[in-house]
C-alpha cells in the first residue's frame, strides 16, 4: 500500500537498540560470583594484588664470550612469585648479550654455541666496528635475541629435563643486568 511504509521506530530499531544497551551492560557488569576481587568491570587492579613478580637478576661476566647457567636463578624467582599458572620472560638488558634456553649439562655444547657464533659472525668486518669495534658482538646477540619465555606452574619453571637458561655473553667481561617477570 503506497504510503504505508513503516517509520524505523515501528521496525522495531528502537527496541533493537534497548535490547543492544542492556547485552552490553551485562557484559560491562559481570555476575557477582565471577567478579574476582582484582578484576570488577571498570577498575584498575591495584599493584599489591596482581598476581605478578619481577626481579633483577646481575652477573659478571669473565671472558669475552661465555654462557653463564641462570637457571638456579630464575627458578629462585618462579619460586617466590607463587604464580599458580602463568609465563616466566627472562630478559637481557643490554645490545651485546643475548638469552638463550638449550642444554645445560654437557658444557661441551656451551663451547659449541661460542665457537659457531665466531664462526658465523667474525671480528673486524663490520659497518659498526668503526664506531666501537664491537660489530660482531651485536650480531651475534641480534641473532639469539635478548628474551626467553618460560611456562611456569605451582612455582616451577616448565622446562624440559636437558633445558637449562643462560646468558650468552658476546662482549665480556662485563656486569650484566636480567630482568626475570612471572605473571599469570
Ligand atoms: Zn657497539
Amino acid at each position: 500500500m503506497l504510503g504505508a511504509e513503516p517509520e524505523p521506530a515501528r521496525l522495531g530499531l528502537e527496541p533493537l537498540g534497548r535490547l543492544l544497551d542492556r547485552l552490553l551492560a551485562e557484559v560491562e557488569r559481570p555476575p557477582v560470583e565471577q567478579a574476582s576481587p582484582r578484576s570488577r568491570a571498570g577498575e584498575t587492579p591495584p599493584f599489591d594484588t596482581m598476581p605478578a613478580m619481577q626481579e633483577t637478576l646481575r652477573v659478571r661476566t669473565r671472558r669475552k664470550s661465555d654462557v653463564l647457567d641462570l637457571t638456579p636463578g630464575v627458578a629462585g624467582v618462579v619460586e617466590r612469585a607463587r604464580v599458580p599458572e602463568g609465563v616466566c620472560t627472562v630478559f637481557v638488558r643490554h645490545a651485546t648479550a643475548a638469552i638463550i634456553i638449550n642444554e645445560n649439562a654437557d658444557a661441551g655444547v656451551r663451547a659449541d654455541i661460542v665457537s659457531a657464533l665466531d664462526k658465523l659472525f667474525p671480528e673486524g668486518v663490520w659497518e659498526h666496528d668503526r664506531v666501537d669495534e664491537n660489530g660482531a658482538a651485536h650480531l651475534k646477540a641480534a641473532f639469539l635475541g635478548p628474551s626467553e619465555s618460560i611456562p611456569v606452574r605451582e612455582g616451577r619453571l616448565l622446562l624440559g629435563t636437558w633445558q637449562g637458561i643462560a646468558l650468552v655473553e658476546c662482549d665480556g667481561p662485563r656486569d650484566r643486568e636480567i630482568i626475570v617477570d612471572v605473571r599469570s
